[in-house]
């Protein structure tokens, strides 16, 4: 019998809620690099999950922008807008092992009855809802449905940051699976997507390092109720440092001269673009233009800083 087995599978998830900025490109490369480095696939799935916030035109024009830069994608993009019946059979499976409530706090409900994070002020449900009886709840109100998230540590390795230890009932709390208004949460849709797309590696920066253990949770708590394929195995996780402004904060989608429109105009070589990452990444030694294609021999995550990274506008 013959058996193609495929040995590493990464993925890039863009939320299409803003046009492509170089922290984007940055993250795009770096997974492109890792798992092509290995001889696998790369695939490209949209998280267009927030119906309030994400537009097809921004998910073509990242799609153009991925072309443009020499970062092609293997088989069909994923589009997280259209698996909602995948997403509500899982949410199923956990409510019907009596993981999951409904919640039915308003905003101002989570503030007065929570404690901010110790650490970054973020808010951590009370669980409040928790254990309300039946007649306690109105099944017609409009409600958000959690997940009951265990008072122990998790424990993974990430492939760049290493050990990590988290404790979920005091990092998160009970969280949210499906909103108030309908839509599915990240944390469920990311676990589903990246266990039925064989993903074997997840490459993201380290702005989503103590998700990862919910993630890993949420996982290996649904393998537990199908043991079999394609739940079997966690994806392998590696986190990458941030590009920070001169002010030291993220870039983001308001940075309007680092991203690709902008760019684009100022670059008509995708290929300074990319050299100017790879050589942010420890790739290069300096900034000279280079495509992905070249950079694969050059590729270690051993070269890549942990610290954030100052880019100023080039
Ligand atoms: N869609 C998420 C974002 O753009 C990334 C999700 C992930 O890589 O797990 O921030
Ligand atoms: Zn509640």
């Amino acid at each position: 019998m013959c058996v193609s087995y495929n040995y590493a599978t990464g993925r890039f998830a863009p939320s299409p809620t803003g046009r492509m900025h170089l922290g984007n490109v940055f993250c795009a490369l770096l997974s492109w690099l890792s798992v092509k480095s290995k001889g696998g696939w790369w695939l490209l799935r949209i998280e267009d999950i927030d119906p309030d916030r994400s537009r097809r035109e921004f998910a073509l024009q990242l799609m153009d922008d991925l072309q443009w830069l020499g970062l092609p994608w293997d088989g069909e993009v994923v589009w997280q807008s259209q698996r909602s019946d995948i997403y509500a059979h899982y949410l199923k499976l956990l409510t019907d092992a009596g993981l999951t409530y409904p919640c039915y706090c308003t905003r101002a409900d989570i503030m007065a009855s929570s404690a901010p994070h110790e650490t970054d002020g973020r808010i951590v449900y009370a669980g409040t809802c928790r254990g309300k009886t039946p007649d306690e709840m109105d099944k017609n109100r409009p409600h958000a449905i959690r997940f009951i998230v265990p008072d122990e540590d998790i424990k993974f390795i990430d492939g760049h940051y290493g050990e990590q230890q988290v404790n979920l009932a005091k990092h998160c709390g009970d969280y949210i699976l499906r909103r108030k208004d309908g839509a599915w949460a990240y944390q469920l849709a990311v676990v589903v997507d990246d266990a039925l797309m064989g993903i074997t590696e997840v490459v993201r920066g380290r702005d989503l390092l103590l998700s990862t253990p919910q993630q890993i949770h949420l996982h290996q708590t649904i393998a537990s109720f199908s043991p079999f394929h394609p739940f079997t195995f966690s994806p392998f996780y590696y986190h990458h440092p941030l590009l920070i402004n001169e002010n030291g904060q993220r870039l983001c989608k308001r940075d309007r001269s680092l991203d690709l429109s902008e760019l684009r105009q100022k670059h008509k070589n995708p290929d300074e673009i990319v050299g100017f990452l790879a050589y942010l990444a420890g790739l290069l030694p300096s900034p000279t233009p280079a495509k992905p294609q070249d950079l694969l021999p050059l590729f270690s995550w051993q070269k890549v800083p942990t610290e954030d990274i100052h880019c100023e506008s080039q």
